[in-house]
């Protein structure tokens, strides 16, 4: 019951009828009293013309015959006043039905209109909602409909994903795809030798096409949160160590210079170790991939508000500042024939960016520009809160 008046909707419904009331009402009283002191006068002059009424009265003759007279025009009032209410009542029943068929049929209409055609394909479909009201404002109805056009925006984005994912991944794939192709009717038709650069060229290209299936297995289960996060207290010091190790050998081969600077005294961060080294062994191979030989990368670790920050800085080839935006983005490269040369998918960065997130932290890059190196870092909570 309190939710009924609660509710700007239900309030809108009992003011309407209680309108239809206090029409009714006002009328009936003004009606009757209009017309009885009509017919009570009528009545009078009817007895004012009766030759010896008065006397008649006195002695109690015909009483009952003036009774019924009085009777009569009594029923004829009410009658005449019901008639009167009767009228206005429907005319103010009309009216109001009306001011709620605009304001409740309409919409709900409107709703199951735009809801089929959402439900034929067409995402960009929306009903308008009433002007110049807040949100808070908006009555159930025009909830209902801000939820609608929420969830139709929604619809609309992940179908838009959609198709820019399926036109990504054939992207992807036509590239591989036409050298492996062009390299076997080469062969086919002897015009390529068939020899072991030849036979490398396929391999390396099926590899790539390997490695984006792969890469997109995972994208997909990131970006679908199809994973578990084991989420302990994890040594930061521990694990750069651990990474920078198993990386070391790519580097010296590279002659590309790795070191590791790690503020005192760390806080533990809680973090699932494997993808948390997913994530660093991702920047730290970027890193390598984009610095040329006789660079220098760091891996630095510092606390910094509540969280422990992790930066990859190279000395490398750097991000031009209009691609920094970007460079989180599915399939995005600066250097789109370089990357993909480099055998890189570009999903490497979005699947990074998914992993610190879920672990509630940030993920962002840093560079003063072509060739003057880059930085990526991101953020992960600390494991324990430390008193004072
Ligand atoms: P990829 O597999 O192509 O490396 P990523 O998602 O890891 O994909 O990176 C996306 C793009 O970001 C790369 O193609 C490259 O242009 C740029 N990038 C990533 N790391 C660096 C870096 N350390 N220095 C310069 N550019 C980088």
């Amino acid at each position: 019951m309190t939710t009924f008046f609660r509710s700007r909707l239900g309030l809108k419904l009992f003011l309407s009828y209680l309108a239809v009331i206090v029409v009714c009402l006002g009328i009936l009283a003004f009606s009757v009293n209009l017309a009885a002191p009509r017919a009570f006068a009528r009545h009078l002059a009817n007895m004012a013309t009766m030759p010896g009424m008065g006397g008649m009265m006195q002695q109690g003759r015909g009483a009952g015959g003036m009774m019924a007279g009085f009777y009569a025009n009594f029923r004829l009032a009410i009658g005449e006043a019901l008639a009167w209410a009767a009228g206005a009542a429907a005319l103010a029943a009309a009216l109001a039905s009306l001011l709620i068929a605009r304001q409740v049929i309409l919409p709900v209409q409107a709703l199951k209109t735009a809801s089929q055609r959402i439900a034929d394909g067409r995402y960009h479909e929306r009903v308008s909602l009433p002007k110049f009201q807040s949100p808070d404002e908006l009555d159930e109805l025009g909830q209902l409909a801000l939820s609608f056009n929420m969830m139709a925006s929604r619809l609309e984005q992940a179908e838009t994903l959609r198709r820019q994912l399926i036109g990504d991944v054939a992207h992807e794939l036509r590239t591989p795809l036409t050298v492996i192709r062009g390299s076997m009717e080469g062969l086919m038709d002897g015009v390529l030798p068939a020899n072991q650069e030849t036979y490398q060229q396929v391999f390396r290209e099926a590899v790539r096409l390997n490695r984006l299936v792969d890469d997109l297995q995972e994208l997909s289960r990131v970006e679908a949160g199809a994973y578990e996060l084991k989420l302990q207290p994890v040594s930061v010091e521990g694990l750069i160590q651990a990474t920078v190790a198993s990386l070391g050998r790519q580097y010296e081969e590279k002659g590309v210079a790795l070191s590791v600077s790690a503020a005192p005294g760390l806080p533990p961060v809680m973090a699932d170790e494997l993808r948390i080294g997913q994530v660093l062994t991702n920047l730290l191979i970027n890193a390598l991939q984009y610095t040329p030989e006789g660079g220098r990368v760091e891996v630095r670790a510092v606390e910094a508000q509540g969280m422990v920050r992790i930066s990859v800085a190279d000395t490398g080839v750097g991000i031009p500042a209009e691609h920094l935006p970007h460079i989180f983005d599915r399939f995005y490269r600066v250097d789109k024939s370089r990357s993909r040369a480099s055998g890189g998918s570009g999903v490497g960065l979005t699947i990074a960016r998914h992993l610190v997130e879920a672990h509630g932290g940030t993920i962002w890059a840093e560079s003063a520009g072509a060739n003057a190196g880059s930085t990526f870092s991101f953020t992960l909570p600390r494991a324990t809160t430390r008193s004072g």
